[in-house]
């Protein structure tokens, strides 16, 4: 039987993703349950090492594919080194971001198409989150959230790259609808917030498994 549960948290730069993490993060503490809260490099120190190439703004020669690969090593180390022992452990996972930002920003937004969801089928290894949240929201209005210069090599891309990768969020929404729950991103904090409670109380209701909470 499969334990724990895989939450992950998408949507474009902006768009309020580390804001709503930390009210779910005060959800589970109200209710005592402790949660394995991750990002992508996730802490590993490969993941790490990765990621420094991918963002580093001087490698402007960096090919589509080269990206897509070492997004999807950092993952696959990510998969295997935190978020699969968590699950197995019982654990609630919530994780900023996962394989969705691939097919959003690499298969959509860089125009590389189904390679992207291949090789990240590699690297996630059947680890798919239950319960994925998209912020959804002209990423022309998040990216004016944040300012120039604190923007790495991706944020940096033209509007149209971010937002055919919103548009790919969208295309993920409509191909996986159990999945993901879109969350209407341009309304005020409190109002998402409580979007984002309702939807976490029906699924903390639905586990049919033990939550290892401690
Ligand atoms: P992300 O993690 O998706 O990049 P953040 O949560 O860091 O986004 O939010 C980006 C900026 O927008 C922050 O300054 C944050 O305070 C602000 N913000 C977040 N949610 C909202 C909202 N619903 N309405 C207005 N501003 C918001």
């Amino acid at each position: 039987m499969r334990k724990g549960l895989f939450i992950s948290i998408e949507g474009s730069d902006g768009s309020g993703k580390s804001t709503q993490i930390e009210n779910i993060k005060l959800f589970f503490a109200d209710r005592g349950i402790d949660i394995v809260f991750t990002r992508e490099p996730g802490g590993t120190v490969i993941g790490e090492k990765l990621r420094e190439i991918i963002l580093d703004k001087e490698l402007t020669e960096m090919s589509d594919m080269t990206e897509a690969l070492l997004y999807a090593a950092a993952r696959a180390q990510h998969v295997r080194q935190v978020i699969k022992p968590a699950l197995a452990a019982g654990k609630i996972v919530v994780c900023d971001r996962f394989a969705d930002s691939s097919i959003a920003y690499q298969g959509y937004g860089r125009g590389l198409g189904e390679p992207v969801s291949i090789i990240n089928g590699f690297a996630i290894d059947g680890c798919i989150p239950d319960v994925t949240f998209l912020m959804k929201m002209d990423p022309r209005v998040g990216r004016r959230r944040i300012r120039a210069e604190q923007q790495d090599r991706l944020e940096r891309e033209q509007d149209d790259f971010h937002i055919r990768a919103f548009e790919g969020y969208l295309a993920l929404e409509k191909r996986y609808p159990q999945r993901i729950v879109g969350i209407d991103a341009s309304r005020g904090i409190e109002e998402i917030k409580l979007d984002i409670y309702k939807k976490l109380e029906e699924v903390l209701q639905s586990v049919p498994w033990q939550i290892s909470g401690k």
